[in-house]
């Protein structure tokens, strides 16, 4: 099987497919070599470094349209960092969740396991399906997921109608930030992590966070409840101000992370972005349903994702062994989400990645299971 030699001539130019990390553009790492002497390995309490974190926000800002009053706050860590950082700093009191996959089950899990909180509210749905946040008296915290990176589920960004005064909504969009469509004044905290749609690489976390929520971060500490000095939101806000962060950054990250969002900006910003996307979805969707084979793993094409594709094989076709020879061809990260255990191909579709090269990849597919 590892003899299967895929022809040059129909393979994708970037065999990357990976959800994250993802694609990093080459032309972001030849960037971050011309700079090495300059800014990498210099102190990131200096101006060159926080020229660079200035880059980011407001690349970022620019990119998302930021709505007059909401601020750009980095720190390390991570998205599985925030959910720490929002558990101690965000949720008052009682939160909910929409949870439909890994991602959303982990954020439900550590406010579950704060023992100051109240026992949040799950609505969950399994996995190639949506569950949604619906109003209830005395949820402070909504929290849902844009893009479910495990299943290939996207849902739209919207407050909860009926929800409490003052109640903030969570929207993690680690791999849906960039790829999907959204206004940010529909949630109060739009965070993500660089190493996926924003094709850059982890380590940080950025949260898009509106006056609101920045209030409710101040009024928790206010109330001295105890938190660690690393999690601690407000410092992260106040670091974020001055173009820094509470301790060292990994400085790649942020330079890969500020040249990929002048690189969007330049093609034209999120609306570029999405249409990219789409038509890497509408390629991947397309050749699944025409195929004898492949099915997309989300039945109804209103959740499927434009971020993420999910594709499953029928019986008698393997995709564990298709993902083996792509990726002894040097295609990658082909595939599925591990704890989902499905027959599956999982590909991202973000702007990063060619529409061509998904294209290719489908082509390849169709090309290794004629030879399997
Ligand atoms: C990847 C991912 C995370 C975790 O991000 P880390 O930066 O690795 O902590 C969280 N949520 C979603 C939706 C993701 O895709």
């Amino acid at each position: 099987m590892n003899d299967i030699r895929i022809p040059d001539a129909i393979k994708p130019v970037d065999g990357r497919f990976g959800c994250g990390p993802s694609k990093v553009r080459p032309e972001g790492v030849e960037a971050l070599s011309a700079v090495s002497r300059t800014f990498m390995g210099t102190s990131h309490r200096q101006k060159t470094v926080k020229e660079q974190v200035a880059r980011l926000r407001r690349g970022l800002a620019d990119f998302f349209s930021l709505p007059e009053g909401y601020e750009v706050v980095l720190a390390n860590g991570g998205t599985s960092a925030f959910w720490e950082v929002a558990t101690f700093g965000l949720v008052r009191q009682k939160a909910q969740f929409a949870e439909f996959g890994e991602f959303g089950a982990k954020f439900a899990q550590a406010v579950t396991d704060a023992p100051f909180l109240a026992e949040p509210t799950v609505h969950k749905a399994p996995g190639g399906q949506a569950a949604f946040l619906t109003a209830e008296a005395g949820v402070d915290v909504y929290a849902s997921v844009h893009n479910e990176t495990s299943t290939g589920v996207a849902v739209p960004v919207r407050r909860v109608a009926g929800a409490d005064e003052g109640a903030l909504v969570l929207t993690d969009a680690t791999s849906g930030g960039g790829s999907l469509d959204v206004d940010l004044r529909e949630t109060d905290v739009y965070y993500l992590a660089p190493q996926k749609a924003l094709g850059s690489d982890g380590g940080i976390w950025l949260a898009l966070m509106s006056p609101a929520a920045i209030e409710r971060a101040y009024e928790i500490k206010a109330t001295k409840r105890y938190i660690p000095q690393f999690l601690d939101l407000v410092t992260a806000v106040e670091q974020s101000r001055l173009e820094q962060t509470y301790n060292t950054p990994a400085l790649a990250t942020v330079f890969l992370a500020a040249e990929q969002l002048d690189w969007m900006n330049a093609q034209g910003g999120l609306p570029w972005a999405v249409k990219r996307s789409a038509e890497s979805a509408a390629a991947v969707y397309g050749w699944a349903d025409r195929s004898s084979f492949a099915t997309p793993f989300v039945t109804d094409p209103a959740l499927r994702s434009a971020a993420v594709a999910t594709i499953d094989f029928a019986d008698g076709v393997d995709a564990t062994a298709i993902a083996k020879v792509l990726r002894a061809n040097d295609i990658v990260d082909t595939e599925p989400y591990r704890k989902l255990g499905r027959n599956q191909l999982r590909i991202a579709l973000y702007p990063t990645v060619d529409p061509t090269d998904v294209v290719a990849l489908t082509t390849c597919i169709d090309w290794v299971v004629e030879r399997l």
